[in-house]
């Protein structure tokens, strides 16, 4: 209820200092922009996905917007606050390597057992295919989600028991430059920032 407030608390602000790499200035710019875009605060998974829809207007984005909504929303309440929105994106954006590979690892890893299913990895490869897929020219083994699934689980799925743990997926990925490319899909990861 009410306007929110278009600047951040100073105890706000110590908070996502310490736990982002934005600095004051850049965090009190964010949080504008994010009011500005979403005046109640908190973002919905329809909202996410309009967002997407804008940056992916030839292909279809619903269902890998829902899936970094999903990794975005922290808490599971089915809306994002700026501290997930921030969080996330200073890990996107500005994260080490090995802190983008995590993110995107629990993006793959849609029920949160800490493995990657083949059908886990089938359902975001497919996703992004209906975002891009139109408009990216893909290599005759990686001409469908299934072909690609099967050739990043040769890639990864070092011992072949039909999923990836974290220590697999961070590997391959590091190996295999076009599995980090993957995460140019998502905010921070592209060419604004
Ligand atoms: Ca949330």
């Amino acid at each position: 209820m009410g306007k929110q407030n278009s600047k951040l608390k100073p105890e706000e602000i110590s908070d996502l200092v310490s736990v982002t790499k934005f600095d004051e200035h850049e965090l009190q710019e964010w949080y504008k922009g994010f009011i500005k875009d979403c005046p109640s605060g908190k973002l919905t998974i329809e909202e996410f996905q309009t967002i997407y829809a804008n940056f992916f207007p030839q292909g279809d984005a619903t269902k890998f917007a829902a899936h970094v909504f999903r990794t975005f929303d922290s808490n599971a309440d089915n809306a994002i606050d700026f501290r997930e929105f921030i969080c996330a994106l200073s890990v996107t954006s500005r994260g080490k390597l090995d802190e983008k590979l995590k993110w995107a690892f629990s993006m793959y890893d849609c029920d949160g057992n800490g493995r990657i299913s083949k059908e886990e990895m089938l359902d975001i490869v497919r996703a992004i295919y209906k975002m891009v897929g139109a408009v990216m020219k893909m290599p005759d083994d990686e001409s469908t989600p299934e072909k690609r699934t099967d050739k990043i689980f040769q890639q990864m799925d070092k011992n072949s028991d039909g999923d990836i743990t974290i220590d697999e997926f961070v590997e391959g990925a590091k190996n295999d430059p076009s599995i980090v490319r993957l995460l140019q899909c998502t905010p921070g990861g592209g060419a604004s920032g």
